[in-house]
């Protein structure tokens, strides 16, 4: 199997080389070149396999340059009981029509953990494979959830190095502590001094420095990073849909072959991509709806077929989700409009220049047949996160809220009865404040702090803290490093040991 970029071009490249380089050099997207398709007989020999069975045999088809048993001992090492004690995406019933997919049982709480703990173990055996005698350094500005996940995917893999920033002003007291307790003998994490775009924008700077590229080179580096628009991270998505299929198929809530709804919590539409691209696999799906919360340009775009990131930016208590520009819709473009590397070039020029484009009729019907779009305010997910749990005993965060209001929005639509399984995206302890505030009051958690929080949390529920969050307070500090976002490059010079003639950045 050899991918492409969506965004044109006659150069096509192996497994291997796509996940090192994470972007085309032309700015598109990879995306595999054949399809993969999974007929009735596949699905029922897939159907009663573990999760680390069923992983092997669906990467194998995508990573072709691998050999079978390179797959599986990235797959063992990401998936180990290790990093997923309690299961690795178990799927819990609330009414007959509505399951929720728990992806939040490994290192960090968050779904990230699912792509971010197999992504390293690709780079490092791709890196064999090319023969690759750089080291690769990951450099990824966080808003939260990602920059952990990328830290406990990371620590210790061969060949890699990373080093997260994250802004002082714009992550949670859990998620800081997340990350400065951070431990592994290649990890760097840094404080910003500013938001989220500071950081986000400094680390660009860094990337498109040339001169700053090829010194990396000359000491032995290559950059790159872990955002989901590296097809490597997408790929380990797709694992999960079906195995959240075959899990209702066993516990008899339906037979094969019958299909059924997901519904995506979505921000940078990397999660609810890979649920398309299971469909198209084979994977028996109804429809796949998309979830957003006040920063809605994405359902905008599915009702309208414009997207216009000219809007208002909103802060919210799904903040995973605080995002305008969908960078995975790109792919899902390229497919729809049978791979037009055109008309994708034209959207994300325009995308760049006015901040908005436009697709033909055609184009957004055939979305529409697949996909169904809303979002909800923020009061309509914390009323969701309270009657969730008054309804079903059931705790969401406020991601999976967001879902799950949605989906209820959908049925009144629709009236559609099809089984229907919820992404939940996080621990509801990650998101702690947030959740004791929607069941408890305001009163609830003035005053406390995360930490304080997480016990009364789990008094007034009966459900445990999970292990990586426990005790968080009390682990040594290992990072604290602040710096200025105009410093950001002389740090990474800094920690690589770069000739001390350019670390002035
Ligand atoms: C990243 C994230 C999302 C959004 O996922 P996308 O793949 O960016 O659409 C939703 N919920 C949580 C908790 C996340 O961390």
């Amino acid at each position: 199997m050899l991918y492409e970029s969506t965004r044109g071009g006659t150069e096509r490249v192996s497994f291997a080389e796509a996940v090192k380089r994470g972007i085309a050099p032309n700015g598109g997207l990879y995306v595999p070149t054949e399809e993969v398709y999974f007929d009735s007989l596949d699905l029922a020999s897939m159907a009663t396999l573990s999760y680390k069975d069923l992983a092997c045999e669906i990467l194998k088809h995508f990573a072709g340059d691998f050999t079978e048993q390179q797959i599986r001992e990235c797959v063992e090492r990401a998936y180990s009981d290790e990093h997923f004690p309690e299961g690795i995406a178990p799927i819990s019933k609330l009414s007959s029509n509505l399951s929720v997919l728990e992806l939040w049982h490994g290192p960090t709480c968050a779904f990230k953990d699912m792509a971010l703990q197999i992504l390293p173990e690709f780079l490092s055996k791709s890196r064999e494979i090319t023969k690759e005698s750089d080291e690769i350094v990951i450099l990824t500005a966080t808003s939260g959830d990602t920059g952990k996940a990328a830290l406990e995917g990371f620590r210790d893999v061969e060949g890699t190095r990373i080093i997260v920033y994250y802004p002082v002003d714009g992550v949670s007291e859990m998620q800081k502590r997340q990350m400065i307790t951070q431990e592994g003998k290649n990890v760097s994490v840094l404080a910003v001094e500013g938001n989220f775009d500071d950081a986000q924008t400094g680390v660009k700077r860094i990337f498109t420095n040339q001169d700053f590229a090829a010194l990396c080179k000359t000491a032995g580096y290559k950059l790159s990073s872990a955002n989901s628009i590296n097809w490597g991270r997408l790929l380990p998505q797709i694992i999960y849909y079906f195995h959240a299929y075959f899990s209702l198929v066993q516990q008899e809530e339906i037979s094969l072959g019958t299909k059924i709804n997901f519904v995506v919590p979505t921000g940078n539409f990397g999660n609810i991509l890979a649920a398309y691209y299971a469909r198209k696999c084979g994977l028996p799906v109804n429809k796949i709806i998309c979830a957003a919360n006040s920063n809605n340009v994405v359902a905008d775009f599915m009702s309208t077929g414009t997207y216009d990131r000219n809007r208002p930016f909103h802060t919210t208590i799904s903040p995973a989700m605080d995002i305008l520009i969908s960078s995975n819709l790109e792919r899902l473009l390229y497919d729809v409009t049978g791979r037009d590397a055109e008309t994708v070039r034209d959207c994300m020029a325009s995308l760049q220049a006015q901040g908005c484009y436009s697709v033909d009729k055609k184009t957004i019907n055939s979305i529409n047949n697949i996909f169904w779009a809303s979002s909800a305010s923020e009061t309509q997910t914390e009323d969701t996160i309270r009657s969730v749990y008054e309804q079903y005993h059931y705790l969401v965060d406020p991601h999976t809220a967001v879902g799950v209001d949605v989906y209820d929005k959908y049925v009144i639509s629709t009236g559609d009865m099809t089984k229907t399984v919820a992404v939940s995206t996080a621990s509801p302890f990650k998101f702690n404040k947030s959740v004791v505030e929607a069941l408890l009051g305001q009163e609830a958690v003035a005053a406390q702090t995360e930490f304080e929080l997480l016990t009364a949390l789990s008094q007034h529920t009966d459900w445990e803290v999970p292990t990586p969050l426990q005790d968080l307070d009390k682990k040594e500090i290992l990072h604290k490093d602040v710096c200025q976002p105009k410093e950001m490059m002389a740090r990474v010079a800094t920690i690589l040991d770069l000739p001390q003639e350019e670390k002035k950045g």
